[in-house]
């Protein structure tokens, strides 16, 4: 039995419902409150979105998300962590006369639900798949929401190694080496920032662990070798296709749908926040951001986290990567050490109102890359 059958398999009803607790448990014991964090700064309305789509009333709103209509068959959950964890990411559906795919696993088997139920209220053509962006938690924990209704799920062929390597191998088991890292930086703190950035990232460390032990995963079963990409769906007169490109983890997907020109971009897209970079590669991500630019002045972007986007939202983070690597850049000139380097990013007052979901996963790793790449005359 290979290990995505094993887990499906271990989905019993009794697990099934304790992984659907997972958001109240996990917020009980987080240090890290979304409310005063993260989820505060994410722009939930407003902003330059080309679309009308925004200001259309939502098919459904829970809260912590909203699905709204995007496009003909088209439809963008925008997920608000302030109001609630069960998504965390956003997503949405495409569907044509004979077919619907859903994108991403969301957060929790409760995320993954209530698209599945907004689907239901928009069509009730047969659902084909439902694709994890990538194996980041908050896009994959939902996951046993779909497989205990029996729909394939698909994702990039590195999402199931690496959900097993850093999830399913840490089940219910002692994590002192996930947490490590973070205590050595607390322990070694050379600012009182610093500390604040250590322990807001072990925090985030804490709350994740919790999420591990407390949801039954469940991992796709239907990988995308990269060589089968991009691949064209047919959905019923409607033709999506799915995409791979480098930047935020070793394997993320993105949806286009071109006849409407809507592109769900997983985190590929952070819209008007810090990208989460610790397992990304950036120069790779500077690469695809320059491929979402040259897309139309109309496109409308689907981003994983943040409200939906034109090409505004693409330049504010190219704008935010230059800046990271202009830091990293002119501290490897002064030759200062890379640790020091990563705790003297400031944030400047134009990006003073962007989210930031943690310093260590954000910063840090953007800085060290550029750092290097600047080191080697690659930037
Ligand atoms: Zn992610």
């Amino acid at each position: 039995m290979n290990p995505s059958n094993r887990i499906h398999s271990a989905i019993s009803r009794r697990n099934f419902l304790r992984g659907a607790s997972l958001t109240g448990a996990a917020l009980a014991v987080s240090p890290w409150n979304a409310r005063t964090a993260w989820a505060a700064a994410l722009p939930f309305t407003g902003g330059q979105a080309p679309a009308a789509a925004m200001s259309a009333p939502p098919l459904v709103d829970a809260g912590f998300a909203a699905a709204r209509k995007v496009g003909e068959g088209i439809y963008a959950v925008i997920s608000d962590p302030s109001k609630g964890m069960e998504t965390l990411c956003n997503g949405g559906f495409v569907f044509g006369k004979d077919a619907a795919i859903l994108w991403e696993g969301y957060a929790s088997p409760k995320g993954a639900a209530f698209q599945l139920d907004a689907l239901q209220k928009a069509t009730k053509v047969p659902i084909k798949a439902a694709i994890d962006s990538h194996y980041h938690f908050d896009h994959s924990f939902g996951n046993a929401q779909y497989a205990a209704a029996g729909i394939p799920i698909w994702a990039h062929a590195k999402v199931v190694p690496l959900m097993i390597e850093r999830y399913v191998s840490l089940q219910n088991r002692d994590k002192a080496a996930m947490f490590a890292p973070a205590e050595t930086h607390l322990r070694d703190a050379i600012s009182e920032d610093d500390k604040k950035h250590a322990e807001s990232d072990l925090g985030t460390l804490k709350f994740l662990a919790n999420g591990i032990d407390n949801t039954v995963l469940a991992l796709p079963n239907h990988s995308l070798a990269p060589t089968d990409l991009p691949m064209k769906v047919d959905l019923g007169g409607r033709e999506v296709v799915i995409e791979t490109h480098p930047g935020h983890t070793p394997g993320d997907l993105i949806l286009r749908v071109p006849d409407a020109d809507v592109v769900f971009t997983g985190d590929l897209i952070f819209n008007h926040s810090y990208p989460v970079t610790f397992d990304a590669d950036v120069l790779g991500w500077l690469k695809t951001l320059d491929v979402f630019g040259r897309y139309g002045r109309k496109t409308v972007f689907v981003p994983g986290h943040g409200a939906l986007c034109g090409q505004e939202g693409v330049e504010l983070l190219k704008s935010v990567f230059a800046d990271l690597a202009q830091h990293a850049r002119q501290m490897a000139q002064m030759g200062v050490p890379l640790r020091e380097a990563q705790a003297r990013y400031a944030v400047p007052e134009q990006y003073k109102s962007l989210s930031l979901f943690t310093w260590g996963f954000c910063i840090d790793q953007a800085v060290a890359q550029f750092y290097q790449a600047a080191k080697d005359g690659k930037i």
